[in-house]
């Protein structure tokens, strides 16, 4: 069955899908726990679509920031429908989740907000990838380029093997490169730093991403293969 549900939300265009039994998320933040956000949820379900690898090298602010916030519309898209395939198919419910906004858990003072569930957090215990220094989930194929998004069901499916890590051992490039300083020694970022730094607008009045260089200095960040 849970082959079946992968290969469903591969063939609506994810890249990669993955399986966590719900009851991994024991130790989660309170209020950010799967069983938190629908206390039903026996298994949470991770996809992620890749940006092209061109996209990290296009020139100025808006190119890479316009198509980088449609991969998360369409990260949602796929959930939505992946959910309805889902119950169409089984006696079971399926609830997407936003993959990025919108959410409740906002704090003003430091800038920081929080999803309903961390994407990354469900991407690595779903085996997608591992967080390099960057905090960036690492993904072997398909590098820093992932955008996740996630579904939780009450159906209860087995788990995914953990993703192997390719973070380069003695590397720190991304912390090196970070202009605002913004990424932690534990591999956090500190979005009161990176925020300001990174998200702007042209003076048409479109959103504008100013950075992404965490992003494009990795040297796995087109997958692992591109490091070797
Ligand atoms: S986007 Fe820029 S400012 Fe933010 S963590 Fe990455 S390198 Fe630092
Ligand atoms: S730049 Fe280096 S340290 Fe940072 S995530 Fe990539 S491989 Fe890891």
């Amino acid at each position: 069955m849970k082959e079946t549900i992968r290969q469903t939300i591969l063939s609506l265009g994810a890249d990669v899908c993955g399986f966590a039994a719900a009851d991994c998320f024991i130790g989660a933040p309170e209020g950010f726990a799967p069983s938190d956000v629908w206390k039903a949820c026996k298994t949470v379900i991770a996809l992620g679509i890749a940006l092209p690898k061109g996209l990290l090298e296009a020139p100025g602010d808006l190119i890479y920031g316009w198509f980088n916030s449609q991969s998360a519309a369409m990260a949602d898209r796929l959930t939505l429908q992946a959910a309805r395939a889902i119950e169409a198919a089984y006696p079971a419910k399926a609830m997407p989740i936003p993959c990025d906004a919108p959410y409740e858990a906002w704090d003003a003072a430091t800038q920081t907000g929080k999803g309903i569930l961390s994407m990354r957090h469900a991407a690595i215990a779903c085996g997608l990838g591992q967080p390099g220094k960057s905090g960036l989930l690492l993904n072997p194929r398909y590098g820093n380029r992932l955008t996740i998004g996630v579904l939780l069901t009450d159906m209860p499916l087995p788990s995914d093997e953990p993703c192997e890590s390719i973070c380069i051992p003695g590397c720190h490039l991304c912390v090196a490169s970070c202009p605002a300083h913004a990424i932690q020694p534990d591999g956090t970022v500190r979005q009161q730093l990176c925020r300001p730094n990174t998200f702007g607008q042209n003076t048409k009045g479109f959103a504008t991403v100013k950075c992404n260089r965490c992003r494009t200095v990795c040297p796995v960040r087109y997958g692992k293969q591109s490091a070797e």
